[in-house]
């Protein structure tokens, strides 16, 4: 007879790891399966690590998880195309035991966290794409066909971990080809340095990272942001803008890279850097409106897949971690009472998730993205010009009294914006961040 799981998880990222460790560590029976040559080789992520969600995983992961850089400092920098204003903190508390946020490289971090799944138990089978979601007469998800020889796998309940492109889940009516202006398409550098040339380059010692995320005229009025981020010895650099910014613009992904690797205040930085990597990705970013049903009969939706990224505060792999490992706890749950995996049933993964972090930060940001994406000019554009000219204006000395210097800067914002249109723009950004 055909045999079958209690689970079947698609894709071997943060999510699909989460939920198929969850799973088998509780016993149930489960296959995961994922396209990529072995798990991660498909991934791209910057990439910040979030501890928390992974110790709720994984309590011991700092054990043997590949950790490139505890992060103790970080810089939010607005930019405009010579210089730089910016956000600045750093602590010494973060060099705590257990530091809280990680520099990671995913393809090594996901064949760690790989390894954990089959230790657990569960069966990994990689270079393995499933094709389609197989359904009883009722319509119920009971199994899926891949592209390797056999008839159809059948599980009681199948975990979608597919990620931002999700085809399976959008073929199968279970979600909508994400728009243009719902997802950003990121491209990213690994660039090669020496551990002590990073350390001194960004005032670290040790195992202690930075990261800066940078907005402003380097997305040319497009809504979007770049970054650089320290691995042990390389640099991770990248920027993003929507799919349908860059459409408009017609600007090229590669063009913008290049001119934020140019930019005075980062070109030091990069400085006799051998550039090994290149990667480009979509990340989702249309928040709580865009997020798909959450479960069905005999399915479940989890991280990228089901939209659940926070792009307002750059996360995603602690949402994807903490979707995949509540669908195994609310699965685990309907399945020791013997319960069927109906939607249901299963609705009790998008309760848990409803009380999570995951939807109340991505409900408070939900007017966000529409808001950056109709006044990205004056977001990524006019304000960072005109902060950037205040801060000159304020730091020159040059004999001008300094109550002439605010009143010019008034005037720069003024003649930009209008009185009613600064009023506007706070007011809207205020609501929107509530
Ligand atoms: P993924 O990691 O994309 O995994 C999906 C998996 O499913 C893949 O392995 C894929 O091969 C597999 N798959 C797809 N279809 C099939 C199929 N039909 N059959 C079998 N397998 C399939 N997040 C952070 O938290 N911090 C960061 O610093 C950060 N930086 C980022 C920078 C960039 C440039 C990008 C692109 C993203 C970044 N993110 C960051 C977001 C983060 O990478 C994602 O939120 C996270 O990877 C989502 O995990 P996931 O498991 O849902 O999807």
């Amino acid at each position: 007879t055909q045999e079958k799981f209690d689970a079947i998880v698609i894709g071997a990222g943060m999510s699909g790891n989460a939920a198929a460790y969850t799973l088998a560590s509780r016993g149930l029976k489960v296959l995961q399966l994922e396209r990529g040559e072995y798990a991660g080789s498909k991934n791209v992520q910057g990439a910040i690590m979030y501890a928390d969600m992974l110790e709720k995983v994984i309590p011991d992961f700092r054990e043997d998880a590949p950790l490139e850089r505890h992060i103790v400092e970080q810089r939010f920098w607005m930019m405009d195309d010579v210089s730089h204003s910016g956000m600045h903190y750093r602590s010494d508390d973060f060099n705590s035991e257990k530091p809280n946020r990680y520099t990671i490289v995913r393809a090594q971090f996901d064949k760690w966290f790989s390894r954990k799944v089959r230790d657990a138990g569960a069966t990994v089978l990689c270079e393995t794409t499933v094709t389609e979601l197989v359904r009883d007469g009722a319509g119920k998800v009971i199994g899926v066909k891949t592209d390797r020889k056999g008839g159809p796998i059948y599980a009681d309940v199948v975990v979608l971990a597919e990620g931002v492109n999700g085809l399976l889940g959008t073929r199968a009516g279970l979600r909508e080809t994400p728009k243009a202006e719902t997802v950003a398409l990121a491209v990213k550098e690994m660039h090669f340095l020496p551990e002590d040339v990073i350390n001194q380059r960004f005032n670290l010692k040790g195992s202690e990272g930075c990261v800066i995320e940078a907005a402003g005229t380097i997305s040319r009025g497009m809504t979007g942001l770049a970054f650089l981020y320290t691995n042990r010895e390389s640099i991770s650099v990248g920027i993003g803008c929507l799919v349908s910014d860059f459409a408009r613009e017609m600007e090229s992904p590669y063009a913008l890279l290049e001119s934020f690797k140019q930019h005075p205040s980062v070109r030091q930085l990069l400085e006799g850097t051998e550039v090994k990597e290149y990667a480009a990705h979509l990340i989702p970013e249309g928040g709580y409106k865009a997020i798909p049903e959450l479960c069905g009969d005999g399915w479940v939706m989890v991280g990228d897949a089901a939209q659940l990224n926070n792009a307002i505060h750059r996360e995603g792999s602690n949402l994807a971690m903490t979707s995949g490992r509540l669908a195994a706890e609310a699965i685990f749950q309907v399945k020791t009472r013997r319960d069927p995996m109906t939607a249901e049933n299963l609705a009790l993964y998008k309760r848990m998730l409803d009380d999570s972090f995951v939807i109340k930060d991505l409900k408070k940001y939900k007017d966000m993205p529409r808001l950056l994406h109709t006044n990205s000019q004056n977001f990524f554009m006019t304000y960072p010009q005109l902060i950037s000219q205040a801060a000159k204006n304020f730091l020159v000395v040059d004999g001008t009294p300094k109550i002439e210097k605010e009143k010019a800067t008034t005037r720069s914002f003024v003649a930009a914006r209008s009185r009613l249109g600064l009023i506007g723009d706070a007011f809207r950004l205020a609501l929107a961040w509530r």
